[in-house]
């Protein structure tokens, strides 16, 4: 039985995913609700079903359009992957509890954030809007361990971010405080302080690797809320475990 819904959260996660690709490249621009149907980015054709099957489309076409013989980013079965892979992780740990709601939740605010930065470096307001009140009803139906925490950990992430802004000029963004002030609220601060470390963390080493390889051009700017977004996934997997680890040489 459980191995049945764990590939149905699979299933879903993937065609999921093909819809927050699709999210993340059309609430900046302001088209998500335009009706039309998903379209070839280079010679605009309207693509038939059997073009958006996720990932499988991408390999048999072997990540080319049929029509243009264009290159298809590699952004769309990568999200979708992941995004398969993340919801039946989370189910598989999870079961049906409120942490899998909360995961589940979490992929869908980050896999759309994370496409409209790279595409756009932009993370849209509306996609934190629509979220914000979503979260908010989750933490006051499940307070882990109070809605006060909650609150804590959002003014502490949007203290901390804000003073780096200020001192750092540059860098970080209005968007990244926002996202980082919401995962705050989700986390509370402990995790929170966590999280945002690691994110600099896996920032600061993508950034020394692309400099190497790119033999340092300083004047690139990286988006930054992919990053975010992979932290907040390693603290809602890992944050206790890796918690407890570290306490664990203070006892
Ligand atoms: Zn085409």
């Amino acid at each position: 039985m459980h191995t049945t819904v764990t590939f149905i959260f699979f299933i879903y996660g993937l065609v999921f995913g093909s819809f927050f690709n699709v999210v993340g490249l059309r609430v900046p621009n302001g088209t998500l609700f335009a009706q039309t149907r998903s379209y070839c980015d280079t010679c605009q054709r309207t693509l038939t079903w059997k073009e958006l099957i996720p990932v499988w489309s991408f390999l048999r076409q072997r990540g080319r359009c049929k029509k243009c013989k264009e290159k298809i980013s590699l952004l769309y079965p990568i999200m979708e992957l992941a995004t398969g892979l993340l919801a039946t992780i989370t189910f598989y740990q999870y079961g049906w509890s409120e942490q899998t709601f909360l995961g589940l939740l979490l992929i869908a605010l980050i896999i759309p954030i994370t496409v409209s930065d790279i595409a756009y470096r932009k993370i849209p307001n509306k996609l934190l809007l629509f979220f914000t009140p979503l979260f908010i009803l989750l933490r006051i139906l499940y307070p882990q361990p109070s809605f006060w925490i909650s609150l804590l950990g959002a003014s502490l992430a949007f203290g901390l971010v804000f003073v780096i802004i200020l001192l750092s000029n540059g860098g970080m963004g209005a968007g990244d405080l926002k996202y980082f002030t919401l995962l705050g609220f989700i986390f509370g601060p402990v995790l929170f302080l966590l999280l945002f470390f690691v994110a600099t963390l896996y920032g600061a080493v993508t950034g020394m690797l692309i400099m190497k390889l790119k033999s340092g051009n300083r004047k690139m700017t990286i988006p930054f809320a992919p990053y975010i977004g992979l932290a907040a996934l390693t603290i809602f997997y890992f944050g206790e475990t890796i918690l407890q680890w570290y306490l664990s040489f203070f006892s």
